[in-house]
This record gives C-alpha cells, structure tokens and sequence, in this order.
C-alpha cells in the first residue's frame, strides 16, 4: 500500500478548501484533494455572490442584524460578528488574489446587489457567475503554488483516527485523526494518507433530496465520516429549499437555480394563469425570505395542482435583463425559455445545508486534529436559517482562520502514526448492476423529499424511522459484500446523512426558521432545544481494514 504524509491534508476543493490551502501552504505542505475536478462544486454553480458591508449607508449592525434574523435565534453571535467584520478584508484579499467583481458602468465603483432578507445592497458579484470567478481566480493561484499538491478524482472513505490503529491505548480519552483513507479513482486503488491536520471542506449533502441545485458530488461525505469517526454533528434539521430552481419536466441529477437576484431586480412570483401570489404570505411578496417563499410555493402548487410556479420579469427590457443575468438567461433559452419574453417555470430544491460538523471559531471539530470548515461545517454564523449571499463569505473566513488555528497545532502537537492499519482489499464480489445502487439511491431520496423535506410531520417522521432503518440495513450489507467504488461510498455516505436528518427531524418539537411541522406549529420558546446534537461511537465501518 502507498503512503503519504503531508502537513495539511484538504478534503474538497471549494472555496472553503481553495483558501484554506492558499493559507495554509504559507506554513507548510498541503495535499489538496477533489472528488471529482476541481471545478465540481457549489461553489463553482454560486451566482449571487459575496455579502460585505461597502456603502457609508450601510454598517456591520445592520448586516449582523439581518443575519441574526434570518437565522431564527439560533445564530453564534461571535460566529456572525466575526464573518460580517472579517468581510471587508475577504474582498480586499480575493481582489488581491486576481478574483474580479462587477463594477457599477458609469462611476467605477463596486456594484453591490440586494438581496432578500437583506436590508441594504451588500452583495458583491461578478455578473450572475460569481462562484465560477471566484474558482477560477482561487485555482489559478493553488495551480502556481509549490507548496500544494493537488488529486483530482481522488475520494476520501473515512478518516483515520484512533480506531484504524492496530492497539487502541487504553488510556484513551478523546479521538484524535491522523489522516483518511482515499480511493483514487484513476488507479482504481486505496492510498491511506497521513496528515497532521485534516481539514474537511467537503461541502453540502444537497443530493439526499430528488431535486436539488447542488451539484453531484454534494453527497454529503464529510458528514457521513465525521460522523463515522466520533465527531458531533449537529442542527442537520435545518435544510434550506431554494424557493426556485429552473424546472424542465424532466428529472434532472441537478437544477439550475434561477438567482435570488432575479427576484431582487424586480422579478415577480406568480401562478400559471399569471396571478402574483406572495402577497397572501408575507408583506414582501416574493422579496421574502427563502424558506418562507418555498413553503408558499410548495403550498400553491399543492393547490393548483400545477408542478410549478412562474418568475415574471418580462415587464423589462430585454437588454436590461440579458446585461444583468446572462447566465440564466443562455441556460433558460438552451430549455427553450427565452426569459424576456415568457415567464420563467420554477419549483423549490434543496440548497444549502445549515447543520453539519459541529466546529467553533477556529473551524476545530471535537476530534483532534479535525477541522471542519465550510458548508460542511456547523460554526453558529447560520443558525437556523442562512441569509443569501452569506456561506461563501462563511467559507472563505473560516478557511483563513483554520489555516491559522491548524498552524498552531501543527507547531505544538506530536501525533502518533504507527500502528494506523493498511486498507486491504478482501476480494468482494464484483456486483456489475448498477440497479441496486440507483434503486437504493432513489428509495433514500424519495423518502426525504417526501417525510423530511419543506414540510414535515410526526406522522411523516414516524413513518421516514422505520423505512430509513430498513434502508440502512440494506445499504450496509450492500457496501459490506461489494467492490469499493465512489457509487457505493457515496451510497453509504446518502444513507447515513440521510438517517441522520430524519433523527435531527425528529429532535425538534417546534416549528423554527428551515424546519417546520405540521404538529408544532409555533416556535417553543420555553422548552426548547437550542442546538440538536448526535455523536456517534467512533467506529467507523471496518469494511477492508486489516
Ligand atoms: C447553485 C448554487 C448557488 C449558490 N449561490 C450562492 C451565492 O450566490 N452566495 C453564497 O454565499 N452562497 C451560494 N451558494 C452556497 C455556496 O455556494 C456554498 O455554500 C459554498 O460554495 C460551499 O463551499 P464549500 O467549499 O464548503 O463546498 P463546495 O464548494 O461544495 O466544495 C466541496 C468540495 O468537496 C469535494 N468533496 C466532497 N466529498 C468529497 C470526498 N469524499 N473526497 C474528496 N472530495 C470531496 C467536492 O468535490 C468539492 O470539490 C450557492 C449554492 C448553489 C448550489
């Protein structure tokens, strides 16, 4: 088996992993891994942008204030303060990385959207591609820099810690990582990789749902192994929906999402038969916040029975639109939509995830040697909502600021390798139908779409326990008996994130920022949970490991 050891070892190549590295080569050697091509990432599909307070008539206030709001009371006040305050500075550093941002035409100042749940324009963007601009500039500086390694299609199965050691010391108290086993997929081969610190960045779990705008590789696997490996994961029951993502009436792996901003420029909800509709849920209209516009949606198509809802921006100029949105306005027109002249078919997809690996302010998880920075992370700037525009700027602060904290660690910290067993492949049978992967994989995605998605239930929960058991069982012994490949890993990773979303669905007796049940409609304020906590043994599946 091959063996390597570096300094820092990146899971994901996002913008939480790209600056992270950027950082953290400063001081020492980092190993940079992708699932799939660098470029394969939410961050990459971002349009809106980055939030940061620019104009005099806006103030930090404001914008922790907006994030506090939409976070539903369950914000880390330090963890909002920090982002909003750090932003500035994230801007100035990315500009200095090469990154571009739009300017306003006439005065040469930056052009700073507003979007919802925001009260001031803030929202820095490049065009509609932003995120595509942000990787771009981020990945030709990794590219250039000698002290970063880089594996493409290269997936980590589970991180090394205490329990892959040949002994256990009996003195153990907390678990430490050294590293993760990662199957490259070119070589068809399991490298154990050993590092000081492990960094995860792997990003969202979008893909547990039937439809979503995250891309494929968002299957959730820095959860699912952190989980594996003893770290607390915690408030996964907050899911954000986009309120509105292309829909084309065929079944897509990943749906174009149609920009807040559109909505933000002037775009207006309505029905089929053109009646606007968001007036009936809240005071601004189809300005409100996204969870409140996907339960509308959701609620109204209930109604029609119609498998969508419309954006109208057809009231503008054409050129206005196209010079604002060219984005989407190409890949509509490629579905046979020209956007300035008919309205824009949209349905609700999971987004963003709010929960995710318990991490503090310097992106440290409760396993030794573990960060967790990113959409994987859960750090307290989200709370129970995210507000737009908010989790690229949370990525790339808490990026630098576990590049510091993991320096440090790194300089006073002596971890023990030996012992940590190799990955022996056991000739498992070769099981040529993909079948029973897809099968597996649509059952788990039916059932969170329909018992844990935008609205849920006891009974919807009850029923989602049960079959998410059964699911479970089969997916194990599936993944247990076949040949390791990234369709199974990433099999086993949807289930586990998915049993874990209905247990965190289950947690909470209240109805509170993304999550809403049917049988506690209101907010609970005097019994309630403030963060829903899971942590598993640490043990994670010996499949392989001698
Ligand atoms: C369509 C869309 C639009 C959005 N627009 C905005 C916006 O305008 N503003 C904003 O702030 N936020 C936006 N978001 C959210 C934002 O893009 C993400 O929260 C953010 O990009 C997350 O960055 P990340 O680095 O944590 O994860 P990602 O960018 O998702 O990167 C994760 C990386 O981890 C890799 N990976 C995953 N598992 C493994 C594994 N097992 N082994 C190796 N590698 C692995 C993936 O291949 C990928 O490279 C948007 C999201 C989507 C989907």
């Amino acid at each position: 088996m091959k063996q390597k050891i570096y300094d820092y070892l990146v899971i994901g190549s996002g913008a939480a992993g790209l600056y992270f590295s950027i950082h953290a080569a400063k001081h020492g050697k980092v190993l940079l891994l992708s699932k799939d091509k660098i470029k394969d990432s939410n961050t990459y599909l971002a349009q809106g942008g980055i939030a940061s307070v620019e104009k005099p008539s806006d103030s930090f206030e404001d914008h922790i204030y907006d994030t506090l709001v939409a976070g539903d009371e369950l914000c880390n006040l330090k963890a909002v303060e920090m982002i909003v305050k750090e932003a500035p500075t994230v801007i100035d550093d990315l500009i200095d990385l090469g990154a571009k941002f739009s300017k306003e035409t006439r005065k040469g100042f930056y052009s700073l959207h507003k979007e919802g749940g925001h009260t001031k324009s803030r929202v820095f963007h490049f065009k509609d591609a932003t995120g595509r601009e942000l990787v771009r500039a981020l990945t030709k500086n990794v590219k250039s820099n000698k002290n970063i390694d880089i594996m493409e299609n290269a997936m980590s199965i589970d991180l090394l810690t205490e329990h892959q050691k040949k002994k256990i010391p009996k003195d153990q108290k907390g678990v430490t990582c050294f590293g993760a086993y990662v199957l490259d997929n070119k070589s068809d081969t399991v490298l154990k990789i050993l590092a000081k610190a492990t960094i995860l960045a792997t990003g969202g779990s979008g893909q547990v749902y039937l439809h979503t705008s995250n891309p494929s590789p968002a299957t959730g696997d820095g959860i699912a192994m952190a989980y594996r490996s003893g770290a607390t994961i915690s408030n996964l029951e907050f899911f954000q929906f986009h309120p509105t993502t292309l829909y084309t009436g065929k079944a897509e792996e990943s749906s174009f999402l149609i920009s807040e901003a559109v909505r933000g420029f002037g775009g207006i909800l309505k029905t089929r038969k053109k009646k606007e509709f968001m007036h009936k849920f809240h005071k601004l209209g189809s300005l409100a916040p996204r969870d409140i516009v996907a339960r509308a949606i959701d609620a109204e198509m209930k109604k029609s029975g119609d498998p969508c809802v419309y954006i109208d921006v057809t009231n503008y100029s054409a050129k206005k639109i196209i010079d604002s949105f060219p984005n989407i306005y190409n890949q509509c027109l490629e579905h046979g939509i020209d956007i300035t002249k008919e309205m824009i078919p949209v349905v609700p997809a999971a987004h963003y995830q709010c929960g995710g690996v318990e991490a503090d302010l310097h992106g440290r998880t409760d396993v030794r040697g573990l960060y967790a920075i990113g959409e994987v992370a859960q750090n307290g700037v989200h709370g129970a909502n995210r507000l737009a525009s908010n989790s690229l700027l949370e990525a790339l602060v808490f990026g630098k600021k576990a590049a510091t904290s993991s320096k440090h660690f790194i300089e006073k910290t002596k971890l023990e390798y030996s012992g940590i067993k190799d990955w022996k492949s056991e000739n498992p049978e070769n099981i040529e139908e993909k079948i029973i992967v897809s099968y597996l994989k649509n059952n788990i995605k039916r059932l969170t779409s329909e018992f844990v998605g935008i609205v849920r239930s006891k009974a919807r929960l009850k029923m989602a326990t049960k079959m998410i058991d059964l699911l479970l069982r089969q997916v194990r012994q599936y993944y247990n008996t076949t040949r390791l490949t990234k369709e199974s890993l990433e099999l086993r990773n949807l289930a586990d994130v998915a049993s874990l979303l209905v247990r965190f669905a289950k947690f909470r007796k209240e109805s509170r920022g993304l999550h809403y049940n049917l049988d506690y409609l209101e907010k609970d304020n005097e019994n309630w949970q403030k963060n829903t906590r899971v942590r598993s043994s640490g043990r994670a599946s010996k499949k392989d490991v001698n």
